[in-house]
Formats: structure tokens, sequence, C-alpha cells
């Protein structure tokens, strides 16, 4: 007899949770015993993103007790995609589910994810009606980035989702054909295509503990996002560099008409060589870093690293044995 496939798995990167985890186990628990009763085997695949605090001995214990759950360890902090990325590339259910461990991303949402895949949608988005008490600069600045990705990359990309979203078994498989080193999954997943919808929920707030996605992790997110969707910084250089040789050939002839029609001797010329200097030094500089930020990236992808490194894998039940109904 061969063992049932798992219908669903959900994935979910942890990271320094411990406060929160032990609602987490409920909240899931009770999803489990109510809404998702009946939708057959099921998994629950928690990374340990290299937690400092007691996440991975929670996580330990909850999977030597639950069958259905999966505890993977990194051998440290690879970040919230990265952790993500081991997660999805763990799960072996038909269709998975990722979701924060913060409970900002419901798991009652979860059926109705279900439910939309079921009408032939290999990916669906929860998306956010409501963002709870999320900071005002959060907004703006989370709409302006979504708004400048899309417009760069020329992909669509659903409006105020995160990571919660479910895909099919034929979407991951495309998704795990892309080794980018420095993912937005974001991104990523609307490029691979298939029919895609998406539903609404209310975000609420943290259950517990801190956000870890303070300004210079978003920033660096924002960054990883827009290059690896899209040239256009690149391009802009280049226009940029382009808008600037022109004004330059028209200082030049300015200074030349002056010069050799007019007659006239431009030695006290000390401001305006000072403010070309400078203007054309930063924006050297500037565009610099911009090709830089690019060729950092061909060098990382140049690697061929690993994404991620697992320390260790605890399930109840052995490898290869049939999955747990909810
Ligand atoms: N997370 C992670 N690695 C990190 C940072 C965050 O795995 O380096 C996890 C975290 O535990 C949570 C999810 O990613 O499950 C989203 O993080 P958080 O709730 O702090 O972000 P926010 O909701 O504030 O954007
Ligand atoms: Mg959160």
């Amino acid at each position: 007899m061969t063992a049932p496939a798992v219908v669903l798995s959900i994935v979910i990167p942890v990271f320094n949770e411990a406060e929160v985890l032990p609602q987490l186990f409920a909240e899931l628990g009770r999803v489990r015993a109510g809404v998702l009763r009946g939708e057959g085997p099921l998994e629950i695949i928690l990374v340990d993103d290299g937690s400092r605090d007691a996440t991975w001995s929670l996580i330990a214990a909850q999977c030597r007790r639950d069958p259905a759950c999966v505890g993977v360890k990194l051998s440290r902090n690879f970040g919230h995609q990265l952790a993500l990325a081991a997660g999805l590339e763990t799960a072996r259910g038909e269709a998975v589910v990722s979701m924060d461990a913060d409970l900002q991303d419901p798991p009652d949402v979860i059926p109705e994810l279900l439910a939309a895949h079921r009408q032939g949608y290999d990916v669906v988005y929860a998306t956010r009606a409501s963002r709870g008490q999320e900071p005002w600069g959060k907004r703006v600045t989370a709409r302006w980035f979504y708004f400048a990705i899309e417009k760069l990359s020329g992909v669509p990309i659903p409006r105020n989702t995160g990571d919660f979203r479910l895909m099919s078994r034929r979407a991951l498989a495309e998704l795990a054909r892309l080794h980018e080193a420095h993912r937005f999954l974001r991104g990523l997943v609307p490029w691979i295509g298939f029919p895609q919808t998406q539903i609404t929920y209310d975000r609420g707030d943290r259950a517990a503990g801190e956000t870890h996605y303070p300004w210079h992790k978003m920033l660096r997110l924002a960054v990883d996002g827009i290059a690896s969707m899209s040239m256009a910084p690149l391009r802009l250089a280049f226009a940029v560099s382009l808008g600037l040789f022109a004004v330059f050939v028209g200082y030049i002839l300015y200074v030349l008409f002056k010069h050799f029609v007019l007659g006239e001797l431009l030695v006290p010329g000390w401001t305006s060589i000072m403010s070309a200097i400078t203007i054309f030094g930063t924006i050297q500089l500037l565009l610099l870093g911009v090709f830089g930020e690019y060729l950092g990236r061909v060098y990382e992808q140049v690697k061929h690293r690993p994404l991620y490194i697992i320390q260790e894998i605890q399930r109840a039940a052995p490898e290869g044995a049939p999955p747990c109904s909810p």
C-alpha cells in the first residue's frame, strides 16, 4: 500500500519567536481540529532561522510530540527569504502555504486559500485588507516600493501581500529552478506565471515579541527586490551619463565661445570649476555604486554557494513514514 500524499504543507520561518510559539502551536492546533478537519494529511514545517533564544528547543519539543510537525534548523541566521526557501524545498505537500510565525497571518484563512487552489489556481495570495497597527511610515514606504518595483520590472506584483500565500506543487517545482542567491520571492512568484489569484484578510498585529524587520533589513529587502527584478537602475545610470555628457559639451562650447568669439578671459572661474568637479565627482561615485551593486550580485551568483545550510531536522515520524491527518 502506498502512503497517502501530503495534501497540505504549512511552512513557517521562525527567528527568535520563543515568546509567540506556544500561541502559534495552540492556534494551529485549533485550526487543524476545526476548519482544516477533513482536508487530508498535512505537515507543518517550522524553519528555525538561527534563533538565539529558546525557539529551537520549543520547535524540537513540538515536533517530538506532533507527527505532523517537521523542524528544520538552519546552521545560522540566513534571513527570512532564505529560511522560507529552505522550508519550501522541504515541503512535500500538493499545496504549500507559507506564513509568518507571529500570527499576523491568521491560519483561519488557510481553508479559503485551499478552496481557491481547488478552483484551479496555482498561486493564491492572501492580500491584506488592513494592516493592523503598522506604523504609518511602513505603510507609505511599502506602497511606494511596490509601485516602483512593478514599474521597473514589468512584473505585476499584487499589492499588500507579504509571504502569506499558497503555491501548487507545479508552481513550487518551477520556483525551485530559480537559483538566485538574492531572492525576492514576492517578485519571483508572480514572475513564474500560471493561474494566480488573491483573497483578502485582515492583518492583525504581532501576537507577541518585536518585529525582526528593522529599517536596515527592510532597505536590504527593497534593494534586493529592485535589483533582482530589474536592470532599470543600470539603464538609468547610462541615461544619466548621457545627459551629463550633453550638459558638459554645452558648457565647453559656451566657454570656448566666450574665449574666442567674445575675447573674455575666464580667470575668475574658481566657483564654476569647483562646482563642476564636485557635481561630476559625486555623480560618478553614485553610478559606480549602482554598478557595484550589480557586480556584487554577479560575483555572489558565480560562487554557486548553497542558499542555506541545514544543521538538523527534527521529526517525530521517521522519513518516509505515512503523513498524518489534521
Ligand atoms: N524571520 C526569519 N528570519 C529573519 C527575520 C524574520 O525567519 O532574519 C521570520 C520571523 O520569525 C517571522 C517572519 O520572518 O516569522 C516575518 O518577520 P517579522 O514578523 O519580524 O516581520 P514583519 O511582519 O514585522 O514585517
Ligand atoms: Mg510580522
